[in-house]
């Protein structure tokens, strides 16, 4: 499976209320433009999300990835990133 294919599969977002997404929003919609922190739980069934990622990220940004994604997400950040996600999703369909 070649790249390009993997950045437009598609998927229902669980956090934006089951809005039609693809690897590549997924890719930057995290905190501070990294891989959402999910992306590990809604993806490993259509392709290697690990070595994806390690493909795609320089070693630090991966290290702060991974940090994300084990980091308990509190609600507050958790909400407040739901929302930029949301805002994101709007903007890219303008
Ligand atoms: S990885 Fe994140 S942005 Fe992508 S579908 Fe899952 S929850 Fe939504």
């Amino acid at each position: 499976m070649t790249d390009r294919h993997i950045e437009d599969m598609e998927r229902r977002c669980p956090r934006l209320g089951g809005s039609v997404v693809s690897v590549s929003y997924c890719t930057t919609s995290g905190t501070e433009s990294l891989p959402c922190f999910k992306m590990p739980d809604c993806w490993w069934e259509a392709f290697d999300v690990d070595a994806y990622l390690k493909e795609r990220l320089a070693g630090p940004l991966y290290r702060r990835f991974i940090e994300s994604a084990q980091k308990p997400q509190n609600k507050i950040s958790s909400l407040i990133e739901m929302i930029n996600m949301a805002k994101r999703s709007k903007i890219d369909r303008t």
